[in-house]
């Protein structure tokens, strides 16, 4: 024990869903607090947190008036749209027609869903509309290292997970779209992605800014849009407003519940923005 330095919880947000069904154990790490000598601190590290997450972060951590260091959460490089209504298979014939023309060109891209089988459906009916043009160069070999686009979900091997994502991550790997469950999206790091479509709602904006955070971790710019139907039982109401939503920022409705959310950071890239700031600003030309 007197080796120990501090004990740090990345991803610290996750707290939230630790419990009876899921990481018993992680649950509770807050009871380390009375183990531990009263020099060790306890350090949580977590990229999106609302107010509310950061009591339950400091309150199951066991954490009693923590130093708190936060930057803006805004990220100013990434644009946020809601897509009108559109069917599965339109909404992939426009990726693939985009991917036939672009090839290896295509820009960076992950399709979450929250369910295996969408994102199963998702990779069947891609591989229908393209199919030898799904692989790089045209006409080679089938083999999975040179898809163009693939799926990414539990069902993959670790081995073969590890694979896909080292693909991913090469610049100029053939590989330009990820298909994957929400769930493990959060092990795509990869600092060129360019646009994050999302099949179906997330439940909250705090779950959707952590997901739209995969893009332009480059900090060149990029694009998080939502194909909002199906809207699910887990669609919270927060979530159903920035949806419906067609007249306010879409900035404010992410993040207004963020620690350090500021007013006038708002507007500032303009009509990077969103398709709200887009539109108004269209309207004044
Ligand atoms: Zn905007």
């Amino acid at each position: 024990m007197t080796n120990l330095v501090a004990v740090v919880v990345d991803e610290a947000h996750c707290v939230k869903t630790w419990g009876n069904k899921f990481r018993r154990a992680f649950s509770k790490l807050g009871e380390l607090r009375s183990i531990i000598p009263p020099n060790v601190n306890i350090l949580a590290l977590t990229a999106t947190a609302t107010k509310k997450t950061f009591h339950i972060i400091t309150d199951r951590l066991s954490m009693i008036n923590p130093e708190v260091i936060s930057c803006s959460p805004f990220r100013y490089n990434i644009s946020y749209t809601v897509a009108p209504k559109i069917d599965l298979v339109n909404f992939l014939t426009g990726v693939c027609s985009d991917l036939r023309l672009k090839r290896v060109t295509y820009p960076k891209t992950i399709i979450f869903s929250r369910l295996y089988s969408d994102c199963a459906s998702m990779f069947t009916i891609m591989q229908k509309q393209m199919k030898n043009e799904m692989y790089e160069p045209i006409g080679a070999p089938k083999m999975r290292r040179i898809l163009l686009a693939d799926v990414y979900t539990r069902v993959n091997t670790e081995a073969k997970k590890e694979q896909i994502l080292q693909f991913f991550k090469t610049p100029n790997s053939t590989l330009r779209c990820l298909i994957a469950t929400t769930a493990f999206g959060m092990g795509v790091d990869c600092p060129n992605i360019r646009q994050v479509y999302h099949w179906g709602s997330p439940s909250e904006p705090e779950e959707y800014v952590q997901e739209t955070g995969r893009a332009g971790q480059d900090r060149e710019d990029a694009i998080a849009t939502i194909f909002a139907e199906p809207v699910g039982k887990h669609t919270s109401k927060e979530m159903k407003i920035y949806l419906s939503n067609s007249t306010v920022y879409r900035r404010r409705l992410l993040f207004q519940d963020f620690l350090n959310f500021c007013e006038k950071d708002i507007t500032v890239s303009g009509i990077k923005c969103c398709d709200i700031c887009h539109a108004h600003t269209e309207n004044e030309l």
